[in-house]
């Protein structure tokens, strides 16, 4: 392995229903790579907290993390996160996660907008798709402005769908860059942090989310912080694309990638 603290801080076991691995196996298979540390990070979608039973499945998530911690002390560095979706759509369900789960890291992520379907789903003949953006980018800069959580995950996910899967061009800049400046300004003013999705990388997309752009612009905004994560929904993809991750993050500007321990940055060296 080519970087001495490599370390993949997105990923879901089976405690999450579009996974399938126990966490305990998503940690095996973390060590044998030589992982230096991993966050478990199972979906928590607020705007469906009980109807899906995530109030349960997060407990469970929370659980099997610190169960897996204490099973690999000394040879692998397991820490429990959850990726908190549409935290503002239910803040009475993310209050719950917060008093429940004493996380060490916490994903701010959007999969959908207020009333509508994830981005996976919608049908883009039927949608004016920069008018989507356009409140796709209004309603991340509200999460940032609520500033509860730790890292933005995933910035950019609707393009998976329609640039990656359904082959719509879609415009980032010039048409969105006051929209992503103002994003990006704001979480480097909040010491939060950026986080670089590398799953596009094997997906039909071919880029991470977001692409180097977006974190190049980051760096020139002030951020320092920045996570990596594979966004892995099965043992065979961890760490995957983080070696790729930690190259753009020297091409941008940083020599430190970030981990989070007990909701705090730790600043790790690219090396
Ligand atoms: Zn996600
Ligand atoms: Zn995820």
């Amino acid at each position: 392995m080519k970087y001495r603290f490599f370390s993949d801080c997105h990923m879901h076991s089976d405690c999450s229903r579009d996974a399938e691995d126990p966490a305990m196996m998503m940690c095996e298979a973390a060590e044998r790579q030589g992982l230096y540390a991993i966050t478990l990070t199972d979906h928590c979608e607020c705007d469906v907290y009980e109807k899906e039973d995530y109030n349960r499945s997060v407990r469970q998530s929370y659980f099997e993390a610190k169960k897996a911690s204490a099973v690999f002390q000394g040879k692998l560095r397991v820490y429990a996160g959850v990726e908190l979706g549409q935290p503002l759509h239910n803040l009475d369900a993310t209050q719950d996660v917060f008093s429940t789960c004493d996380f060490d890291f916490v994903l701010g992520s959007l999969h959908n907008l207020r009333g509508m379907e994830d981005f996976y789903y919608l049908d883009y003949n039927e949608q004016d798709v920069d008018a989507l953006l356009a409140r796709y980018f209004d309603e991340i800069l509200e999460m940032v402005r609520w500033n509860g959580f730790d890292s933005l995950a995933h910035l950019t996910y609707p393009y998976r769908y329609i640039v990656g899967e359904k082959g719509i061009p879609a415009p980032l800049y010039p048409e969105f860059g006051d929209r992503i400046d103002e994003i990006l300004s704001l979480l480097a003013r909040n010491h939060k942090a950026l986080e670089l999705n590398t799953s596009g990388l094997r997906q039909k997309l071919g880029q991470t989310l977001p692409p180097l752009e977006v974190l190049r612009r980051f760096r020139q905004l002030g951020g320092t912080y920045v996570t990596i994560g594979s966004d892995a929904h099965r043992w065979g993809d961890i760490g995957a694309g983080v070696e790729t991750g930690l190259s753009m993050l020297l091409q941008a500007g940083f020599d430190r990638f970030t981990i989070y321990v007990g909701r705090e940055p730790v600043l790790l060296p690219i090396e």
